[in-house]
Protein backbone atom coordinates (compact mmCIF):
# COMPACT_ATOMS: atom_id res chain seq x y z
CA UNK A 1 0.00 0.00 0.00
CA UNK A 2 1.52 3.55 -0.52
CA UNK A 3 2.57 6.08 1.99
CA UNK A 4 2.62 8.80 -0.22
CA UNK A 5 -0.22 10.52 0.83
CA UNK A 6 1.44 10.49 4.34
CA UNK A 7 2.54 13.70 6.11
CA UNK A 8 6.24 13.75 6.68
CA UNK A 9 7.23 12.27 10.31
CA UNK A 10 6.77 14.48 13.08
CA UNK A 11 4.80 16.73 11.63
CA UNK A 12 2.31 17.39 14.60
CA UNK A 13 0.52 20.13 12.47
CA UNK A 14 -0.06 17.70 9.92
CA UNK A 15 -1.37 14.91 12.03
CA UNK A 16 -3.33 17.26 14.14
CA UNK A 17 -5.22 17.88 11.05
CA UNK A 18 -6.33 14.52 10.47
CA UNK A 19 -9.63 13.55 9.98
CA UNK A 20 -11.36 13.21 13.22
CA UNK A 21 -11.99 9.33 14.84
CA UNK A 22 -14.73 7.93 15.30
CA UNK A 23 -15.62 4.37 16.65
CA UNK A 24 -16.67 4.00 12.14
CA UNK A 25 -13.89 6.35 10.56
CA UNK A 26 -12.31 3.46 9.89
CA UNK A 27 -14.76 2.41 6.75
CA UNK A 28 -13.28 5.64 4.92
CA UNK A 29 -9.98 3.75 4.65
CA UNK A 30 -8.72 1.10 2.62
CA UNK A 31 -9.75 -2.33 4.87
CA UNK A 32 -7.74 -4.93 3.69
CA UNK A 33 -8.50 -8.99 4.71
CA UNK A 34 -12.07 -8.48 4.75
CA UNK A 35 -14.72 -11.22 4.07
CA UNK A 36 -17.47 -10.05 1.56
CA UNK A 37 -21.05 -10.65 3.25
CA UNK A 38 -23.47 -11.90 0.32
CA UNK A 39 -25.92 -10.47 2.55
CA UNK A 40 -26.74 -6.96 3.65
CA UNK A 41 -29.75 -7.03 5.85
CA UNK A 42 -28.20 -10.24 7.66
CA UNK A 43 -25.24 -8.57 8.37
CA UNK A 44 -26.54 -5.29 9.84
CA UNK A 45 -28.97 -7.72 11.94
CA UNK A 46 -25.92 -9.27 13.48
CA UNK A 47 -24.27 -5.73 14.07
CA UNK A 48 -27.41 -5.02 15.31
CA UNK A 49 -27.52 -7.82 17.99
CA UNK A 50 -24.12 -7.45 18.67
CA UNK A 51 -24.25 -3.67 19.49
CA UNK A 52 -26.54 -3.88 22.05
CA UNK A 53 -25.06 -7.49 24.15
CA UNK A 54 -22.84 -6.95 27.35
CA UNK A 55 -19.21 -6.10 26.12
CA UNK A 56 -16.33 -9.00 27.66
CA UNK A 57 -14.15 -7.01 29.74
CA UNK A 58 -13.92 -4.00 31.58
CA UNK A 59 -12.18 -0.57 31.27
CA UNK A 60 -10.75 -1.04 34.91
CA UNK A 61 -9.16 -4.36 33.73
CA UNK A 62 -7.87 -2.66 30.94
CA UNK A 63 -6.76 0.53 32.41
CA UNK A 64 -4.68 -1.72 35.08
CA UNK A 65 -2.90 -3.99 32.17
CA UNK A 66 -2.10 -0.72 30.45
CA UNK A 67 0.07 0.24 33.83
CA UNK A 68 1.30 -3.04 34.13
CA UNK A 69 2.65 -2.98 30.38
CA UNK A 70 3.90 0.64 31.42
CA UNK A 71 5.79 -1.01 33.84
CA UNK A 72 7.36 -3.22 31.42
CA UNK A 73 8.38 -0.63 29.14
CA UNK A 74 10.64 0.46 32.06
CA UNK A 75 12.05 -2.93 32.57
CA UNK A 76 10.02 -3.98 35.83
CA UNK A 77 7.78 -6.81 34.68
CA UNK A 78 8.01 -9.12 31.38
CA UNK A 79 5.05 -9.88 29.14
CA UNK A 80 4.18 -13.83 28.63
CA UNK A 81 1.72 -13.89 25.27
CA UNK A 82 0.52 -16.75 23.74
CA UNK A 83 -2.13 -19.15 22.79
CA UNK A 84 -3.29 -20.61 19.79
CA UNK A 85 -2.80 -19.19 16.17
CA UNK A 86 -6.64 -19.75 15.98
CA UNK A 87 -9.16 -20.81 17.97
CA UNK A 88 -11.91 -22.64 16.79
CA UNK A 89 -15.74 -23.01 18.13
CA UNK A 90 -15.07 -26.91 18.77
CA UNK A 91 -11.93 -25.55 20.97
CA UNK A 92 -14.59 -24.14 23.32
CA UNK A 93 -14.37 -26.88 25.96
CA UNK A 94 -12.99 -27.19 29.32
CA UNK A 95 -9.83 -29.50 28.84
CA UNK A 96 -8.53 -27.61 25.90
CA UNK A 97 -8.99 -24.37 28.54
CA UNK A 98 -7.52 -25.70 31.04
CA UNK A 99 -4.70 -26.98 29.50
CA UNK A 100 -4.07 -23.73 27.32
CA UNK A 101 -4.20 -22.13 31.16
CA UNK A 102 -2.03 -24.73 32.94
CA UNK A 103 0.96 -24.38 30.14
CA UNK A 104 0.96 -20.49 30.38
CA UNK A 105 0.37 -20.69 34.08
CA UNK A 106 4.11 -22.82 34.37
CA UNK A 107 6.22 -20.63 31.82
CA UNK A 108 4.96 -17.54 33.70
CA UNK A 109 6.39 -19.71 36.81
CA UNK A 110 9.46 -20.57 35.11
CA UNK A 111 9.85 -16.96 34.07
CA UNK A 112 9.10 -15.12 37.23
CA UNK A 113 11.57 -17.73 38.91
CA UNK A 114 14.10 -17.01 36.54
CA UNK A 115 13.90 -13.53 35.71
CA UNK A 116 12.84 -12.47 39.19
CA UNK A 117 10.22 -10.05 38.20
CA UNK A 118 6.67 -9.88 37.68
CA UNK A 119 5.00 -11.57 34.69
CA UNK A 120 2.05 -10.01 32.85
CA UNK A 121 -0.24 -13.25 31.56
CA UNK A 122 -1.85 -12.59 28.52
CA UNK A 123 -3.65 -15.27 26.46
CA UNK A 124 -4.44 -15.26 22.87
CA UNK A 125 -7.49 -16.47 23.10
CA UNK A 126 -11.35 -15.47 24.16
CA UNK A 127 -11.51 -14.04 20.66
CA UNK A 128 -8.71 -14.75 18.77
CA UNK A 129 -11.26 -16.09 15.62
CA UNK A 130 -10.55 -14.11 13.40
CA UNK A 131 -7.21 -14.71 10.70
CA UNK A 132 -5.01 -12.62 8.04
CA UNK A 133 -4.73 -15.20 4.92
CA UNK A 134 -2.49 -14.63 2.05
CA UNK A 135 -5.03 -15.28 -0.63
CA UNK A 136 -8.82 -14.79 -1.10
CA UNK A 137 -9.19 -18.35 -2.63
CA UNK A 138 -8.17 -21.62 -2.38
CA UNK A 139 -8.29 -24.28 -5.21
CA UNK A 140 -8.19 -27.87 -4.73
CA UNK A 141 -8.20 -30.40 -7.36
CA UNK A 142 -9.55 -27.55 -9.61
CA UNK A 143 -12.47 -26.25 -7.40
CA UNK A 144 -11.58 -22.61 -6.28
CA UNK A 145 -13.28 -21.19 -2.99
CA UNK A 146 -13.22 -18.40 -1.03
CA UNK A 147 -9.87 -18.87 1.82
CA UNK A 148 -10.87 -20.27 5.62
CA UNK A 149 -10.41 -16.60 7.52
CA UNK A 150 -11.13 -18.07 10.85
CA UNK A 151 -14.44 -19.35 12.71
CA UNK A 152 -15.82 -16.04 13.13
CA UNK A 153 -16.03 -15.53 9.93
CA UNK A 154 -16.49 -18.90 8.01
CA UNK A 155 -15.86 -22.52 8.43
CA UNK A 156 -12.90 -24.36 7.58
CA UNK A 157 -14.44 -27.45 5.63
CA UNK A 158 -13.66 -27.25 1.93
CA UNK A 159 -17.21 -26.46 0.36
CA UNK A 160 -19.19 -23.61 -0.71
CA UNK A 161 -21.79 -23.57 2.25
CA UNK A 162 -18.76 -24.07 5.02
CA UNK A 163 -16.75 -21.35 2.75
CA UNK A 164 -19.33 -18.32 2.66
CA UNK A 165 -19.11 -15.84 5.28
CA UNK A 166 -21.96 -15.45 7.59
CA UNK A 167 -22.52 -12.37 10.36
CA UNK A 168 -24.21 -14.56 12.78
CA UNK A 169 -20.93 -16.21 13.40
CA UNK A 170 -20.54 -12.84 14.93
CA UNK A 171 -22.88 -13.42 17.92
CA UNK A 172 -21.12 -17.37 18.00
CA UNK A 173 -18.09 -16.04 18.55
CA UNK A 174 -18.71 -13.55 21.33
CA UNK A 175 -20.70 -15.85 23.21
CA UNK A 176 -17.44 -18.52 22.49
CA UNK A 177 -15.65 -15.70 23.80
CA UNK A 178 -17.66 -15.33 27.23
CA UNK A 179 -17.48 -18.68 27.51
CA UNK A 180 -13.79 -19.34 27.28
CA UNK A 181 -13.38 -15.70 29.70
CA UNK A 182 -16.34 -16.72 32.33
CA UNK A 183 -14.49 -20.34 32.93
CA UNK A 184 -10.90 -19.08 33.14
CA UNK A 185 -11.77 -16.03 35.46
CA UNK A 186 -13.56 -18.83 37.32
CA UNK A 187 -10.67 -21.45 37.48
CA UNK A 188 -8.52 -18.37 38.56
CA UNK A 189 -10.79 -17.07 41.60
CA UNK A 190 -11.48 -20.35 42.58
CA UNK A 191 -7.70 -20.75 43.56
CA UNK A 192 -6.52 -22.29 40.20
CA UNK A 193 -3.21 -20.40 39.74
CA UNK A 194 -2.63 -20.19 43.61
CA UNK A 195 1.21 -19.98 43.91
CA UNK A 196 0.67 -23.04 46.70
CA UNK A 197 -0.97 -25.54 44.31
CA UNK A 198 1.36 -25.42 41.11
CA UNK A 199 0.58 -29.25 41.03
CA UNK A 200 -3.07 -28.04 40.08
CA UNK A 201 -1.30 -27.50 36.77
CA UNK A 202 0.83 -30.63 36.01
CA UNK A 203 -0.47 -31.84 32.82
CA UNK A 204 -0.65 -35.81 32.87
CA UNK A 205 1.50 -36.80 29.51
CA UNK A 206 4.41 -34.90 30.44
CA UNK A 207 5.32 -36.88 33.74
CA UNK A 208 7.83 -38.27 31.59
CA UNK A 209 8.90 -35.26 29.96
CA UNK A 210 12.89 -34.74 29.38
CA UNK A 211 12.19 -31.20 31.11
CA UNK A 212 10.29 -32.71 34.26
CA UNK A 213 13.26 -33.00 36.99
CA UNK A 214 14.54 -29.40 35.90
CA UNK A 215 10.41 -27.89 36.50
CA UNK A 216 9.87 -30.26 39.37
CA UNK A 217 13.13 -28.67 40.81
CA UNK A 218 11.68 -25.23 40.31
CA UNK A 219 8.84 -25.50 42.09
CA UNK A 220 10.07 -26.57 44.98
CA UNK A 221 12.55 -24.22 45.07
CA UNK A 222 9.63 -21.63 44.79
CA UNK A 223 7.87 -24.01 47.41
CA UNK A 224 10.59 -22.91 49.67
CA UNK A 225 10.28 -19.59 48.85
CA UNK A 226 6.60 -19.13 49.51
CA UNK A 227 7.59 -20.86 52.48
CA UNK A 228 9.75 -19.24 53.88
CA UNK A 229 7.69 -15.68 53.28
CA UNK A 230 5.03 -17.02 55.19
CA UNK A 231 7.07 -17.85 58.20
CA UNK A 232 8.25 -14.44 58.15
CA UNK A 233 5.44 -12.97 57.62
CA UNK A 234 3.49 -15.43 60.37
CA UNK A 235 0.98 -15.70 57.93
CA UNK A 236 -0.49 -17.04 54.77
CA UNK A 237 0.46 -14.47 52.24
CA UNK A 238 -3.24 -14.33 50.45
CA UNK A 239 -1.96 -12.53 47.02
CA UNK A 240 -0.21 -15.60 45.84
CA UNK A 241 -3.53 -17.28 45.38
CA UNK A 242 -4.69 -14.62 42.72
CA UNK A 243 -3.43 -13.72 39.83
CA UNK A 244 -4.50 -11.34 36.72
CA UNK A 245 -4.78 -12.98 33.51
CA UNK A 246 -5.51 -10.73 30.43
CA UNK A 247 -6.55 -11.39 26.99
CA UNK A 248 -5.80 -10.57 23.26
CA UNK A 249 -6.51 -10.92 19.92
CA UNK A 250 -5.98 -9.69 16.44
CA UNK A 251 -8.21 -6.86 15.84
CA UNK A 252 -8.83 -7.58 12.23
CA UNK A 253 -12.73 -8.11 11.49
CA UNK A 254 -13.65 -4.55 12.16
CA UNK A 255 -17.11 -4.51 12.05
CA UNK A 256 -16.82 -7.00 15.04
CA UNK A 257 -14.42 -4.75 16.66
CA UNK A 258 -16.86 -2.00 16.36
CA UNK A 259 -19.86 -3.67 17.31
CA UNK A 260 -17.21 -4.16 20.59
CA UNK A 261 -16.32 -0.42 21.31
CA UNK A 262 -18.03 1.48 23.76
CA UNK A 263 -18.04 4.23 26.09
CA UNK A 264 -18.31 3.57 29.69
CA UNK A 265 -19.60 6.19 32.65
CA UNK A 266 -16.82 8.00 34.58
CA UNK A 267 -14.28 7.35 31.56
CA UNK A 268 -13.01 9.80 28.52
CA UNK A 269 -13.37 8.37 24.73
CA UNK A 270 -13.72 4.83 23.55
CA UNK A 271 -12.96 1.32 24.33
CA UNK A 272 -12.69 -1.61 22.78
CA UNK A 273 -14.26 -4.20 25.32
CA UNK A 274 -14.03 -7.45 23.32
CA UNK A 275 -10.22 -7.91 24.68
CA UNK A 276 -8.17 -6.20 26.62
CA UNK A 277 -5.01 -5.32 24.41
CA UNK A 278 -5.84 -5.85 21.19
CA UNK A 279 -3.13 -6.43 17.80
CA UNK A 280 -3.11 -5.48 14.06
CA UNK A 281 -1.30 -8.23 12.02
CA UNK A 282 1.76 -7.48 9.82
CA UNK A 283 -0.86 -7.15 6.65
CA UNK A 284 -2.83 -4.80 8.20
CA UNK A 285 -0.64 -2.84 9.58
CA UNK A 286 -0.01 0.03 6.71
CA UNK A 287 -0.28 3.38 8.31
CA UNK A 288 -2.73 5.03 5.76
CA UNK A 289 -4.68 1.56 6.50
CA UNK A 290 -8.58 0.85 7.82
CA UNK A 291 -6.66 -1.30 10.56
CA UNK A 292 -4.41 1.56 12.11
CA UNK A 293 -7.49 4.32 11.63
CA UNK A 294 -9.55 1.69 14.01
CA UNK A 295 -7.18 1.28 16.71
CA UNK A 296 -6.04 5.10 16.76
CA UNK A 297 -8.84 6.21 18.53
CA UNK A 298 -9.44 3.43 21.38
CA UNK A 299 -8.00 3.72 24.89
CA UNK A 300 -6.97 0.32 25.38
CA UNK A 301 -2.88 -0.72 25.25
CA UNK A 302 -2.72 -1.78 21.21
CA UNK A 303 0.48 -3.84 19.74
CA UNK A 304 1.27 -3.55 16.09
CA UNK A 305 2.97 -6.80 14.64
CA UNK A 306 6.37 -5.76 12.75
CA UNK A 307 8.04 -7.83 9.77
CA UNK A 308 10.72 -7.47 8.05
CA UNK A 309 9.72 -4.87 5.34
CA UNK A 310 9.23 -2.22 7.68
CA UNK A 311 11.41 0.93 7.48
CA UNK A 312 12.72 2.88 10.01
CA UNK A 313 10.65 6.15 8.71
CA UNK A 314 7.51 3.72 8.58
CA UNK A 315 7.77 3.02 12.28
CA UNK A 316 8.00 6.84 13.58
CA UNK A 317 5.06 7.38 11.39
CA UNK A 318 3.01 4.68 12.82
CA UNK A 319 3.99 5.72 16.53
CA UNK A 320 3.39 9.34 15.21
CA UNK A 321 -0.58 8.30 14.36
CA UNK A 322 -1.22 5.57 17.42
CA UNK A 323 0.66 7.09 20.42
CA UNK A 324 1.29 11.00 19.57
CA UNK A 325 1.50 11.80 23.44
CA UNK A 326 4.27 9.29 23.96
CA UNK A 327 1.70 7.56 26.67
CA UNK A 328 2.98 5.13 28.72
CA UNK A 329 2.02 1.00 28.07
CA UNK A 330 0.07 2.45 25.19
CA UNK A 331 1.73 1.04 22.35
CA UNK A 332 3.51 -1.81 21.85
CA UNK A 333 5.67 -3.38 18.69
CA UNK A 334 6.23 -7.19 18.46
CA UNK A 335 8.70 -7.88 16.37
CA UNK A 336 8.50 -10.67 13.52
CA UNK A 337 11.38 -11.32 11.34
CA UNK A 338 12.06 -14.91 11.58
CA UNK A 339 15.62 -16.34 12.88
CA UNK A 340 17.48 -15.61 9.42
CA UNK A 341 16.98 -12.19 9.03
CA UNK A 342 16.44 -10.51 12.54
CA UNK A 343 19.99 -9.88 12.88
CA UNK A 344 20.09 -7.17 9.42
CA UNK A 345 16.52 -5.91 9.86
CA UNK A 346 15.89 -5.26 13.72
CA UNK A 347 18.34 -3.39 14.96
CA UNK A 348 18.10 -0.18 12.42
CA UNK A 349 14.31 -0.25 14.03
CA UNK A 350 15.63 -0.28 17.41
CA UNK A 351 17.80 2.56 16.45
CA UNK A 352 15.88 4.76 15.12
CA UNK A 353 12.76 4.59 18.22
CA UNK A 354 15.39 5.11 20.43
CA UNK A 355 16.85 8.03 19.01
CA UNK A 356 13.82 9.53 18.70
CA UNK A 357 12.98 8.86 22.35
CA UNK A 358 10.11 7.24 21.61
CA UNK A 359 8.59 4.90 24.59
CA UNK A 360 7.48 1.35 23.01
CA UNK A 361 7.45 -1.76 24.79
CA UNK A 362 9.33 -4.41 22.24
CA UNK A 363 8.06 -7.97 22.10
CA UNK A 364 9.63 -10.57 20.01
CA UNK A 365 6.97 -13.40 17.87
CA UNK A 366 9.43 -15.79 16.94
CA UNK A 367 6.67 -17.82 15.27
CA UNK A 368 5.51 -16.06 11.96
CA UNK A 369 9.02 -15.33 10.47
CA UNK A 370 9.61 -19.24 11.17
CA UNK A 371 6.99 -20.78 8.98
CA UNK A 372 8.25 -23.04 6.33
CA UNK A 373 6.59 -26.29 4.59
CA UNK A 374 7.53 -29.78 4.45
CA UNK A 375 7.88 -32.06 1.59
CA UNK A 376 5.14 -33.90 2.59
CA UNK A 377 3.04 -30.63 3.01
CA UNK A 378 2.86 -29.81 6.51
CA UNK A 379 3.15 -26.07 7.11
CA UNK A 380 5.64 -26.37 10.65
CA UNK A 381 8.77 -24.17 12.16
CA UNK A 382 11.72 -25.59 13.48
CA UNK A 383 11.87 -25.52 17.64
CA UNK A 384 15.41 -24.00 16.82
CA UNK A 385 14.60 -21.28 14.31
CA UNK A 386 11.92 -20.26 17.25
CA UNK A 387 14.86 -20.60 20.15
CA UNK A 388 17.35 -18.69 18.46
CA UNK A 389 15.16 -15.89 17.22
CA UNK A 390 14.06 -15.25 21.21
CA UNK A 391 17.93 -15.12 21.77
CA UNK A 392 19.04 -13.56 19.07
CA UNK A 393 16.45 -10.65 20.10
CA UNK A 394 17.64 -10.56 23.89
CA UNK A 395 21.51 -9.84 22.05
CA UNK A 396 20.20 -7.94 19.79
CA UNK A 397 18.36 -5.45 22.00
CA UNK A 398 21.15 -5.29 24.50
CA UNK A 399 23.75 -4.16 21.62
CA UNK A 400 21.02 -1.37 20.87
CA UNK A 401 20.32 -0.21 24.84
CA UNK A 402 16.94 -1.27 23.90
CA UNK A 403 14.53 -3.85 25.86
CA UNK A 404 13.24 -7.00 25.19
CA UNK A 405 10.15 -6.85 27.16
CA UNK A 406 8.15 -9.46 26.36
CA UNK A 407 7.55 -12.65 23.80
CA UNK A 408 4.70 -13.97 22.09
CA UNK A 409 4.16 -16.85 21.27
CA UNK A 410 1.41 -19.74 19.22
CA UNK A 411 1.26 -22.31 21.36
CA UNK A 412 -1.11 -25.15 23.01
CA UNK A 413 -1.60 -27.53 26.23
CA UNK A 414 -2.55 -30.05 23.90
CA UNK A 415 0.16 -32.77 22.79
CA UNK A 416 0.51 -31.94 19.30
CA UNK A 417 3.11 -32.37 16.69
CA UNK A 418 2.91 -29.49 14.65
CA UNK A 419 6.75 -27.89 15.13
CA UNK A 420 9.88 -29.88 14.57
CA UNK A 421 12.63 -30.66 17.00
CA UNK A 422 12.87 -29.26 21.01
CA UNK A 423 13.51 -31.96 23.46
CA UNK A 424 11.89 -34.71 22.26
CA UNK A 425 13.85 -34.00 19.14
CA UNK A 426 10.67 -34.20 16.84
CA UNK A 427 11.02 -35.33 13.15
CA UNK A 428 8.83 -34.16 10.25
CA UNK A 429 7.43 -37.88 10.49
CA UNK A 430 6.25 -36.64 13.59
CA UNK A 431 3.96 -34.14 11.88
CA UNK A 432 1.41 -37.17 10.54
CA UNK A 433 0.84 -38.17 14.13
CA UNK A 434 -1.14 -35.24 15.82
CA UNK A 435 -1.44 -32.39 14.00
CA UNK A 436 -4.22 -29.94 14.63
CA UNK A 437 -3.88 -26.37 13.60
CA UNK A 438 -6.29 -25.20 10.79
CA UNK A 439 -3.72 -22.39 10.33
CA UNK A 440 -0.09 -21.85 11.69
CA UNK A 441 1.53 -24.58 13.48
CA UNK A 442 2.30 -24.09 17.45
CA UNK A 443 4.64 -25.21 20.08
CA UNK A 444 3.04 -28.33 22.03
CA UNK A 445 3.45 -28.20 26.25
CA UNK A 446 7.21 -29.74 26.56
CA UNK A 447 8.56 -27.25 23.36
CA UNK A 448 6.67 -24.59 24.89
CA UNK A 449 8.03 -25.23 28.66
CA UNK A 450 11.53 -25.15 26.78
CA UNK A 451 11.01 -22.07 25.41
CA UNK A 452 10.60 -20.34 28.94
CA UNK A 453 13.61 -22.07 30.46
CA UNK A 454 15.74 -20.75 27.64
CA UNK A 455 14.60 -17.24 28.56
CA UNK A 456 15.55 -17.77 31.53
CA UNK A 457 19.64 -19.41 30.50
CA UNK A 458 19.89 -16.52 28.34
CA UNK A 459 18.99 -13.78 31.25
CA UNK A 460 21.53 -15.42 33.43
CA UNK A 461 24.52 -14.96 31.15
C1 LIG B 1 -0.66 -14.22 13.72
O1 LIG B 1 -0.28 -13.66 14.76
O2 LIG B 1 -1.32 -15.29 13.72
C2 LIG B 1 -0.30 -13.63 12.41
C3 LIG B 1 -0.97 -13.87 11.31
O3 LIG B 1 0.80 -12.87 12.51
P1 LIG B 1 1.43 -11.81 11.49
O4 LIG B 1 0.40 -10.76 11.26
O5 LIG B 1 2.61 -11.31 12.26
O6 LIG B 1 1.81 -12.56 10.24
MN1 LIG C 1 -0.43 -17.45 13.29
Amino acid sequence: MSLSAVPPAHDPAAIAAGAAWSPESWRGKTALQMPTYPDPVALDAALHELKRLPPLVTSWEILALKQQLADAQEGKRFLLQGGDCAENFSDCESGTISNRLKVLLQMSLVLVHGLRQPVIRVGRFAGQYAKPRSADTETRDGVTLPSYRGDVINAPGFTEAARLPDPKRMLQAHAHSAMTMNFVRALIDGGFADLHHPEYWNLEWVSHSPLAAEYQKMVASIGDAVHFMETLAGARVHNLNRIDFYTSHEALLLPYEQALTRQVPRQQGWLNLSTHYPWIGMRTAALDGAHVEYLRGVRNPIAIKVGPSVTPDQLLRLIDVLNPDDEPGRLSFIHRMGAAQIAQKLPPLLDAVKRDGRRVLWVCDAMHGNTESTANGFKTRRFDNVRGEVEMSFDLHAAAGTRLGGVHLELTGEDVTECTGGARELTERDLERAYRSTVDPRLNYEQSLEIAMAIVRKQEQ
